[in-house]
């Protein structure tokens, strides 16, 4: 019988529920509920039809004009969609609050399929398996993964009681254990967010030649982005994606937004592994999500102010729920365990997240879907509390 001595560090990632025997309102993803622009489907409705050689060919390699396009949405965005500001004419500029104080270049994005991919490769170039990365004790799941599959021993420091990160001891700890630093910001499942300052504060504490890397797939819901502190800080990475913000989960887009210098070790690995790694649909969809900001920045503004009414709902009923900055919501009730509750609402044919984590059993993770989808829920929660 043949078996792998490998598989033994491995404790592979369990994604939301997909099933198949009924079709359920789905909230248990994080996925954006809105489709993907109409600029989006008409790009690669046409780059299908009209250039199906292309697709016998091989893709750009570098995905040069996705990374022009990535990094021009980010400077008319400032990195944050729900506060983008769209004009009559449909052009974008920053809020004030978002600004970056100079240009995101080509050279500062890489690309990948999805930023599960991208953190992959992340997580390969820059933590060293002879010393432990640190990172908070609930954040994304994957980061453990990751941390088995590579061989690379974890810290992973407690929240607070507030369920905030602990700052100055995940800094503390970096300073003793020789290895690098990440955290989701927004973090998941909690949905909290630091403030640009406070990640800052942290930087300028944290040792310059350590890798410092902030996950954003939930900025764009409201959080604060760190990338106006790229050119202060030149060991910060910040990863992005596609999948939440830009209704794209599906095509699998992630990318990173650092310095040229990390960049050029990121494709490094990159071409170590998989050199062709964007398919060419996926870069046509990617540019196209790009160049229409103004539909995303709509799309995150409804969910972000039905995720503010049903932060408002579940209050009312008496949850105990975290502020959240992100596309979802972590709450729990004192009088129903977290199990219960997402089985008495998947029952009614909707699913949310549960997490048998101890010390976050009693929580569920509620993904924000549309008005209607949010009413829904509101109805089966009603039935039962
Ligand atoms: C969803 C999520 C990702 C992964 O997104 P993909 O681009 O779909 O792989 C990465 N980090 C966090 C914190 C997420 O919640």
């Amino acid at each position: 019988m043949i078996t792998s001595t490998r598989m033994n560090g491995l404790h592979p990632y369990v994604p939301g529920e997909q099933p198949k025997d009924r079709v359920y309102i789905k909230l248990n993803a994080n996925e954006n509920p809105y489709v993907p622009s109409p600029a989006v489907i008409k790009a690669v409705t046409d780059f299908i039809t009209s250039q199906p050689q292309k697709l016998a060919l091989y893709p750009d390699p570098d995905s040069n004009e996705l990374h022009a396009k990535i990094a021009d949405m980010l400077n008319k965005t400032g990195g944050v969609l729900s506060r983008a500001q769209v004009k009559a004419d449909g052009t974008v500029t920053p809020d004030e609050r978002d600004r970056i104080p100079f240009e995101i270049t080509p050279d500062m994005i890489y690309s990948g399929n999805g930023s599960d991919e991208v953190l992959s490769f992340v997580f390969y170039a820059f933590f060293d398996s002879g010393k432990k990365f640190v990172m908070p004790q609930f954040t994304y799941s994957f980061y453990p993964v990751y941390a088995g599959f590579y061989d690379i021993p974890m810290d992973q420091v407690p929240l607070k009681e507030d369920w905030t990160l602990d700052t100055d001891e995940m800094l503390e700890r970096v300073k003793n254990n020789g290895g690098g630093l990440i955290f989701a910001n927004p973090n998941a499942p909690t949905s909290l967010a630091l403030t640009r300052e406070q990640v800052r504060q942290m930087l300028l504490k944290a040792n310059p030649d350590k890798i410092f890397i902030v996950d954003e797939a939930y900025v764009d819901f409201g959080g604060e982005s760190c990338i106006p502190l790229l050119k202060e800080f030149p060991n910060l990475l910040i990863v992005r994606t596609f999948s939440k913000s830009l209704c794209a989960a599906g095509m699998r887009l992630g990318y990173v937004v650092a310095s040229p210098e990390l960049i050029n070790i990121v494709t490094t690995v990159k071409n170590s592994v998989n050199h062709f790694p964007l398919d060419a649909v996926a870069q046509v969809a990617g540019c196209a999500a790009c160049e229409n900001p103004a539909y995303y920045a709509d799309c995150a503004r409804k969910v972000a102010e039905e995720r503010d009414k049903f932060y408002n709902f579940l209050k009312s009923r008496g949850f105990y729920v975290l502020e959240s900055k992100t596309n979802f919501l972590f709450a729990k009730h004192p009088s129903i365990g977290g199990e219960e509750l997402y089985k008495l609402i998947k029952e009614q044919g909707i699913l949310i997240r549960h997490f048998n984590t101890p010390g976050i059993e009693d929580f569920v993770r509620i993904t924000v879907g549309t008005a209607e989808q949010m009413e829904g829920l509101k109805k089966a929660i009603e039935k039962i509390i």
